[in-house]
């Protein structure tokens, strides 16, 4: 039997990793959507993430997209991040730059280790965060957050995920996200309940808005 699609969703990001993870929660939940990333409209359009909040990237990152997209589709962006409470909550917004403009993410890999080096066990503790923006078929703008609270190692450890996975311990777990990999990242991650909110919502009725 074919698959009901009531709306197809392009994500609004060059991340082929945020994408695969994504599509991977979407197509575990069975929702009547389809999921496709922006190079099936040529590539994700530039975009200066310089508003300074979650938020306002990811609303810059939906429209940009949005400005692309057939009518009658929907557009969802992601905007993440790692808050640190040595770092008063940084690089946060800026975790994509840390290191520097070019957006490298193992130098931000690595400088996220140096900073934290000597920093004692019981101060090492992080969360990452997830906001999704979901501009709809109809144009209605929709926002999901998530989180999730870990520590981070003296080390990176693993090979599995992206960015700053090697270093992020979750809560109730011994071993990094990139030791755990995408069974236990897509069942805890920041994304996952960022996308558990949405797909709440959606089930609700709220998608009925856009179509
Ligand atoms: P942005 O959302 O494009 O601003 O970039 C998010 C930044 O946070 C990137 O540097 C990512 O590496 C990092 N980040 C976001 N989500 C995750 C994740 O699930 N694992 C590891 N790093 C992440």
């Amino acid at each position: 039997m074919t698959k009901r699609v009531e709306t197809t969703i392009y994500l609004a990001s060059g991340n082929a990793h945020k994408v695969a993870e994504l599509a991977a929660l979407a197509a575990r939940d069975g929702l009547a959507v389809e999921i496709l990333s922006a190079k099936a409209l040529g590539g994700m359009p530039a975009v200066e993430e310089d508003t300074g909040t979650f938020a306002g990237n990811a609303r810059k990152k939906a429209l940009a997209l949005r400005a692309i997209a057939p009518a009658g589709t929907a557009v969802l962006a992601d905007d993440s991040g790692v808050c640190v409470d040595h770092l008063d909550g940084g690089p946060g917004v800026e975790s994509a730059y840390f290191a520097g403009p070019q957006g490298d993410s193992a130098a931000n890999l690595r400088k996220l280790e140096e900073v934290m080096r000597g920093v004692p066990a019981g101060r090492r503790g992080a969360r990452f965060y997830c906001l999704l923006y979901l501009i709809d078929a109809a144009g209605g703008e929709h926002v999901f957050e998530g989180e999730c609270r870990g520590v981070l190692l003296d080390a990176p450890r693993g090979g599995a995920g992206f960015g700053y996975d090697p270093l992020f311990v979750p809560e109730g777990f011994s071993q990094s996200y990139a030791e755990l990999g995408d069974e236990v990242k897509s069942r805890l991650s920041h994304r996952a309940r960022a996308w558990a909110a949405l797909s709440a919502w959606w089930r609700g009725g709220g998608a009925a808005v856009g179509g």
